[in-house]
This record gives structure tokens, C-alpha cells and sequence, in this order.
């Protein structure tokens, strides 16, 4: 299937995964259309990106209707922090529903497969350790993160009703928390909130007592799983986890982000948001069985190098 591929639509691409997801679609060879409303992506993530002859950026919101052409379509445009997606919840179910109708109206006309990226926020509060794909979770469909995990499960719900209904080709990755060098220290993302905070001696927050845990993939190495999902054939629709199987607790995290900046910051302890998940560890089994993927880079050296980007900001003053 890959081959075939040469024109490939991403949608937010302008974000902390597609941006450099762009980039790899970019060196493969592929023309990249990137189709973004730059609500939480930036122009600067994708300036280096510009100018190359194979790119374009359509500054477009996925919520109204949308006519191109591509090959292929990544379904990425959605907010990811919780502080950005609950700034406006409406907005997000918007996103989460209408433009996921939206792209997959465009990837049945065009007969093109679409990856969508869904979240381990369809899990909720999880009754398995560690989520496999099976689990159907257990979400409050009416509190203030409901526009984003049951936004996300609607959409999961729309790509499988169009490969019903359709026989559009989907495949869908559930993602687990993602980090790297693109995102913003103000952008609300627990590791970019304490690595800003450690860089600028201010006491790193942690949630309740830290104890709940996440697991934490190298934004590399998620774009490297996105992009071996899209070259499996139909028979391979996901629902698929993708992310580190590596748990780790808010306050270790704290103490490895302290340890890495050289940061004497103390932590401050605030209180838990509603319906915050206990634990997050993904079952990457399927991942490895259908993919042959796993996360290579382990958490410090992805901390580090994300840390290098923060410093490198801070001391331009941007
Ligand atoms: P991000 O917020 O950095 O990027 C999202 C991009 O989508 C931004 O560029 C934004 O401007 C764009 N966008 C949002 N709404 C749009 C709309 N209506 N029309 C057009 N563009 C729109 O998020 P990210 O971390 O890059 O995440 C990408 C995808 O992966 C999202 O769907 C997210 O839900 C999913 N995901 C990410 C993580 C993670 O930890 N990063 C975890 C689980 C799932």
C-alpha cells in the first residue's frame, strides 16, 4: 500500500506529532498536504517545512467541509492537552465528531485509507492493568473531560461504521501520552509544565499526591508507529495501542525532569483534576505482533533532548 501513496493529506499537521510527522512524510519521498486551523499548532513548528517544493499548508477547519486530493489521510487534528482541549469543550466534541465526519467523507469519496488518532483516553479510568486493546473502558461520559474521551470514542465508532457501511480502509491508533521537543513549555502537558518550570526555578507542580502514573513515548518514536500502521494492508484496521509500556508515577517524574535540568525547584502538590486516570500502561502486544514497533528511546535521553529545545527557548525569549 505504501508505495501507491504518493500525495499524503495530515490533518494538524502544524501539531506536536504531525509537524514532525510531516517532516518524516516529507524525506520518504511523499507530497504532504498539511491541514490545520493553528488553534494549538504553530506556524514556527512547521516553518522549516515551508519552503520545500513537496509541501503545502491549508490553513482550514476540519469542521467544514473540506475537498483536496490525497493518497492517503492522517487524522491527527484534535487539542491533546487537557488544558487546551477543555479551554474550549465544544470546540473539541466539534473536532472530535464533525471532523472526523468530515475526513472520512473526503477518505470515502477519494477510496484512500485514514489513520486516525485516537487517544488511551478511550480507557477512562481503566478496571485493567496494564489496557489492552479489549478493554472497553470506563469513562464519565458528562464530566469536563467527556468532549475529549468521548469525543475520541465517537470517532473510533464513525471509522469502523465507515469500513461497515463503506469499505473505507481505517486504522485506528490509540495513543498514549506523547512527548518531544516540539511542545510548548506553556502548553499544559505534564512534562512540558514541570521542564519549563524546572528551567525556570519555579516549584514544579504535581497533581494529588503524584502517585497516579503515565507512560511516556518519544514523539520519534510514535511517528515511526503511525507510519508503520499506515503501510499494513486493509486486514489491519487497530483499534491498535501505541505508546511506552514503561509506567511511571507524576512524582518520579517530577524527581527524573530535576535530576536531568539540575533544577533545585521543590514540589508543590495542587489538587487533582476531575476524573484525572490513576494509571496509564499501554499493552503494546498488537503493536509488536502486526507492526514489529516498539518505543526506542528510553525516558531520560527523551527528556533531555526535549529539555535542550525548552532551554534553547527560554534563553531566546521566545
Ligand atoms: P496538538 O494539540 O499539538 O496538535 C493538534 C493539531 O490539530 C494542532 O496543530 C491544531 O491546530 C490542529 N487542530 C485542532 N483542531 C482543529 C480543527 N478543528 N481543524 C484543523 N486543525 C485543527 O496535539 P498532538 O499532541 O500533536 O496530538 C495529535 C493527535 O494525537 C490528536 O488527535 C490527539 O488527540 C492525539 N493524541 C495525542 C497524544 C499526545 O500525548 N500527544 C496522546 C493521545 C492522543
Amino acid at each position: 500500500m505504501l508505495q501507491s501513496m504518493s500525495r499524503v493529506a495530515v490533518t494538524g499537521g502544524a501539531g506536536l506529532l504531525g509537524a514532525p510527522l510531516c517532516e518524516r512524510l516529507l524525506s520518504m519521498g511523499r507530497e504532504v498536504v498539511c491541514i490545520d486551523n493553528l488553534s494549538t499548532g504553530t506556524r514556527a513548528r512547521i516553518a522549516p517545512l515551508l519552503d520545500h517544493p513537496r509541501f503545502t499548508l491549508v490553513c482550514h477547519d476540519i469542521t467544514r467541509p473540506l475537498a483536496l486530493e490525497a493518497d492517503a489521510i492522517y487524522h491527527l487534528a484534535c487539542p491533546a492537552s487537557p488544558v487546551q482541549y477543555q479551554r474550549d469543550p465544544v470546540g473539541t466534541g466539534r473536532t472530535c465528531a464533525q471532523g472526523t465526519l468530515t475526513m472520512l467523507d473526503l477518505a470515502r469519496r477519494l477510496q484512500a485509507p485514514l489513520l486516525l488518532a485516537s487517544s488511551s483516553e478511550v480507557y477512562g479510568d481503566p478496571a485493567t492493568q496494564p489496557q489492552a486493546e479489549d478493554d472497553w473502558g470506563r469513562v464519565n461520559p458528562v464530566g469536563p473531560r467527556a468532549c475529549y474521551d468521548e469525543g475520541k470514542r465517537f470517532a473510533e465508532a464513525m471509522c469502523f461504521d465507515y469500513q461497515r457501511q463503506y469499505g473505507v480502509a481505517v486504522k485506528v491508533a490509540r495513543i498514549f501520552n506523547t512527548y518531544g521537543p516540539g511542545m510548548q513549555p506553556d502548553d499544559g502537558r505534564v512534562v512540558a509544565s514541570l521542564i519549563g518550570q524546572a528551567l525556570r526555578g519555579v516549584p514544579l507542580t504535581v497533581h494529588g499526591d503524584g502517585r497516579q502514573t503515565r507512560s511516556f513515548c518519544y514523539v520519534d518514536d510514535m511517528v515511526a508507529g503511525l507510519v508503520q500502521l499506515m503501510a499494513t494492508g486493509p486486514e489491519v484496521t487497530g483499534p491498535l495501542n501505541l505508546g511506552r509500556p514503561e509506567e511511571v508515577s507524576v512524582v518520579e517524574l517530577a524527581e527524573r525532569v530535576r535530576a536531568i535540568t539540575g533544577s533545585h525547584s521543590p514540589i508543590r502538590h495542587t489538587p487533582l483534576p476531575e476524573d484525572d486516570p490513576i494509571r496509564r500502561r499501554p499493552d503494546i502486544g498488537r503493536a509488536r505482533a502486526l507492526l514489529a514497533w516498539a518505543p526506542e528511546v528510553d525516558l531520560d535521553t527523551g527528556l533531555r533532548r526535549t529539555a535542550a529545545h525548552f532551554r534553547a527557548i527560554l534563553e531566546a525569549g521566545e
